[in-house]
């Protein structure tokens, strides 16, 4: 493949989308969210020249861009459709709940970190992504105002699937976290809430940033 700081930014947006396939994401309809999305909008710097490589990559406050295929994976775990109210729990630098904007109707996504929550806020404006709303606080308290959602997902790693956000996940609904210490391999698990209870599938290997309580304290970096 030709690959390289030679492709135009669709060439490069194809190209992930082609290595994504490669990985086994196969729903059209996230794939071409996914095509949609421009990453090097929700990256700063030098990193934009690699935003079209499937890696995780550094954003402010010691946080990382997830990796794509690991976006791919989860939001086609999700299920989203255009009827769906979607909650994020860490927006990080905003490019999930970019992705998910093209799937659902309406997406919220929490951050503990400010500046993390403005940058998010702007690279959202600045792709035309109206139906997000980015509130900082701390997700492991969900957001109950806006509760019941269709579908959960949480971009950081508890220990276990968080209580609170499973009591504002209506029923039928999907939630999508990874589970585990944040020092080790974590998995991802899908949880349904049906009639009779949850549901739990295990649907890979991964590696995330802790989820953290509290919100953060950036002082330091404004
Ligand atoms: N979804 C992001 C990547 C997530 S990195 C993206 O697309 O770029 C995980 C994020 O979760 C970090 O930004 C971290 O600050 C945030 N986080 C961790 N614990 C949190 C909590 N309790 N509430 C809100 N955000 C949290």
């Amino acid at each position: 493949m030709n690959e390289g700081p030679d492709l135009s930014e669709d060439e490069a947006r194809w190209s992930l989308v082609w290595q994504l396939q490669q990985a086994g994401i196969r729903d059209k309809r996230v794939l071409d969210a996914i095509e949609a999305t421009p990453r090097a909008a929700f990256l700063d710097g030098i990193f934009r020249a690699r935003a079209y490589e499937d890696i995780a990559l550094p954003i402010s406050c010691g946080q990382t861009i997830s990796q794509p295929s690991v976006v791919g994976l989860m939001t086609e775990a999700l299920e989203v459709d255009n009827r769906c109210k979607v909650l994020e729990i860490g927006a990080g630098s905003g490019y999930q709940a970019g992705v998910l904007s093209h799937l659902a109707r309406r997406v919220y996504t929490i951050e503990r970190h400010r500046p993390l929550a403005r940058q998010a806020r702007a690279a959202l404006a600045s792709i035309g992504a109206a139906n997000v709303t980015v509130v900082t606080g701390d997700g492991t308290s969900g957001l109950p105002e806006q509760a019941p959602f269709d579908r959960i997902i949480v971009t950081a790693a508890a220990e276990d699937p968080p209580a609170i956000l499973l009591s504002q996940l209506r029923e039928g609904g999907i939630m999508i976290t990874p589970v585990g210490q944040s020092d080790t391999v974590q998995q991802i698990i899908k949880v349904v809430k049906t009639p009779h209870g949850l549901d739990y599938t295990e649907l890979g290997d991964v590696r995330f940033v802790p989820l953290l309580e509290g919100i953060a304290d950036d002082l330091a970096d404004g």
